[in-house]
């Protein structure tokens, strides 16, 4: 049944994206190795519903790329599978060649054809159809995107949003299963990168496009993704909604990647934390002398100008819509506060601290002390 359509038009772009499969993408143990016996990705196991946006966030050089070519083909894999709607497409001993995957691909270079026009870009795909279907589908697709009248223009007289749109349109154009896009917004100045990604977002859900996109910038992954996977050193170390990200990650590493967190040590007693900040519950179940840190984020510490506090502002950075204070701890531990953009403390002003227990998360290992 193709109840779906993927793309809203006029001229009623066919649905054939539509997949009963559960699961448009599936990676189970999924390792990549560039040299032998050394992987570059290991055991990665996660899967993208239809018409999901996942984003693979991770720091330079912690194996997306790899990842991203894996599941487009141009990548083996040394252990685990691929399956693109139900269909397994990669194996150790099995692979099935890029062309028959019906991935569009988007990379950091849009790698438009320079000496084609927009149109002629969007169409390179689409030689098996005729003529006028073409014309049709480019003419859909340039509208899709926002870039109508632009289809004479050759890549040189685009600025880098609209070359991006023209490379989003061509792998859009020929109605991938999934969209695989590599840091398409890395080559963009911040404020047009920002622009892009809210009318990328829009374009994803009008088409309900399944989407892999890569970041290394966890306020992108945020914006974009319904689900995030966090890399670190070739391995999967979280893979959730946003909101569980930030809120409860799953390592200190992921609680440190994707925002500012503070790690507190504390000792367990009696089912509490006991810290220089206060008590909190222990959610680890420790015995009583275990030495756990505390993850607290800025958002959950509120500052109270309190003449014989014991704490003190060391610090005001202005960000527009909040300010983040640095405080210094009597044990000289700094913590960071965020505040209303109007909340304006001087510098040695003594401060209690609030803390809203309910959005702390313990972690066992010892933990890098905060930067
Ligand atoms: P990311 O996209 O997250 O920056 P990559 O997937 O490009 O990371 O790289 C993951 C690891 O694999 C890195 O250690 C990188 O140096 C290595 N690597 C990537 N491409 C190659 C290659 N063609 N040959 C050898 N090593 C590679
Ligand atoms: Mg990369």
């Amino acid at each position: 049944m193709k109840s779906r359509p993927l793309v809203m038009s006029e001229s009623n772009l066919q649905p054939d994206l539509y997949q009963p499969a559960s699961s448009v993408l599936e990676l189970r143990g999924v390792s990549c190795a560039y040299d032998v016996g050394r992987p570059a990705v290991s055991d990665i196991a996660f899967a993208a519903h239809e018409g999901e946006i996942l984003c693979l966030l991770g720091p330079s050089g912690c194996g997306k790329t790899t990842i991203l070519r894996a599941i487009a083909g141009f990548e083996p894999i040394v252990s685990g599978q691929i399956f693109l709607s139900g269909q397994l497409v990669s194996s150790p001993d099995h692979m099935i060649p890029t062309e028959d995957r019906h991935v569009g691909m988007v990379f950091q270079e849009y790698a438009l054809f320079p000496h084609l026009r927009v149109q002629e870009n969007i169409a390179f795909g689409l030689r098996r159809l005729s003529r006028s279907q073409r014309k049709m589908r480019v003419q859909d697709m340039l509208r899709l995107v926002g870039l109508e009248g632009f289809e004479r223009r050759y890549p040189h007289e685009l600025s880098g949003g609209q070359q991006q749109r023209v490379a989003l349109a061509r792998a859009l154009v020929q109605h991938p299963v999934l969209l695989l896009l590599d840091e398409p917004f890395s080559n963009l100045d911040p404020d047009m990168a920002g622009r892009m990604r809210q009318e990328l977002h829009d374009l994803l859900r009008r088409t309900k496009t399944t989407t892999i996109l890569v970041t290394h910038d966890h306020d992108e992954a945020f914006a974009m993704a319904d689900r995030i996977a966090v890399l670190n050193q070739g391995r999967l170390e979280q893979f959730d909604t946003p909101e569980t990200i930030y809120h409860m990650p799953a390592t200190p590493f992921v609680a440190d990647f994707v925002g500012q967190a503070d790690f507190i040590p504390g000792t367990v007693s009696s089912g509490m934390v006991r810290t220089e900040l206060g008590e909190f519950p222990d959610t680890l179940d420790c015995e009583d002398g275990t030495s756990v840190v505390v993850m607290i984020r800025p958002d959950d510490i509120h500052l109270v100008p309190t003449r014989a506090a014991t704490s003190h502002v060391l610090s005001r950075q202005f960000r527009g819509s909040e300010n983040i204070y640095a405080v210094s701890l009597p044990s000289g531990q700094i913590v960071h506060s965020s505040q209303g953009s109007t909340s304006v403390y001087q510098e040695g002003t003594p401060v209690e601290l609030r803390v809203l227990a309910t959005h702390t998360v313990l972690f066992k290992q010892p933990v890098a002390g905060p930067t």
